[in-house]
C-alpha cells in the first residue's frame, strides 16, 4: 500500500489529468509543495521535440517554477488504468532528464510489479 501522503496527493492530482492515462506529480521540498498532472491537450516547447505530444505529469509539476525551489526535491508520480488499478508510473526518459537538469533528486513512482507498488529512482 501506498501511504505517503505526497502520493496520495499525486493520487488525486491524477484525477484532475485529461486523457486516456491518469497521471498525477507532487514535488516536495522542504516547505514547497507543487503538483501536477497529464495535460495532453496542451503541448509544451519541452515535449515538441520527440513524439509525447502531452505535457507529462512530472513537467506540469515544475514548469514556472523558480528553479530554487526545485532543486533537491522529491517527486512522487502515481498512475491508474481506468479501472482504478495501480499501474507503473516511471518517468519516461525525457522526464527523466529534465528532472535531473533542474535539480530533483529523486522520484518515487507507482509500480505493482514492486512491493509495495512504490519504486524509486536516485536522479
Ligand atoms: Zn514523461
Amino acid at each position: 500500500m501506498i501511504n505517503e501522503k505526497p502520493m496520495q496527493l499525486a493520487k488525486r492530482m491524477s484525477y484532475l489529468g485529461i486523457g486516456r492515462v491518469r497521471i498525477g506529480a507532487v514535488l516536495v521540498n522542504g516547505k514547497n509543495v507543487f503538483s501536477g498532472f497529464n495535460k495532453s491537450n496542451k503541448t509544451h516547447p519541452l515535449c515538441s521535440t520527440n513524439s509525447y505530444r502531452r505535457l507529462h505529469a512530472e513537467i506540469s509539476c515544475c514548469v514556472g517554477r523558480d528553479r530554487s525551489t526545485l532543486e533537491g526535491g522529491t517527486m512522487y508520480v502515481y498512475r491508474e488504468d481506468r479501472e482504478g488499478r495501480i499501474a507503473i508510473s516511471k518517468p519516461c526518459p525525457n522526464c527523466q532528464e529534465y528532472l535531473r537538469v533542474v535539480g530533483i533528486k529523486r522520484c518515487y513512482y507507482t509500480d505493482p510489479r514492486i512491493i509495495g507498488n512504490v519504486g524509486m529512482i536516485n536522479l
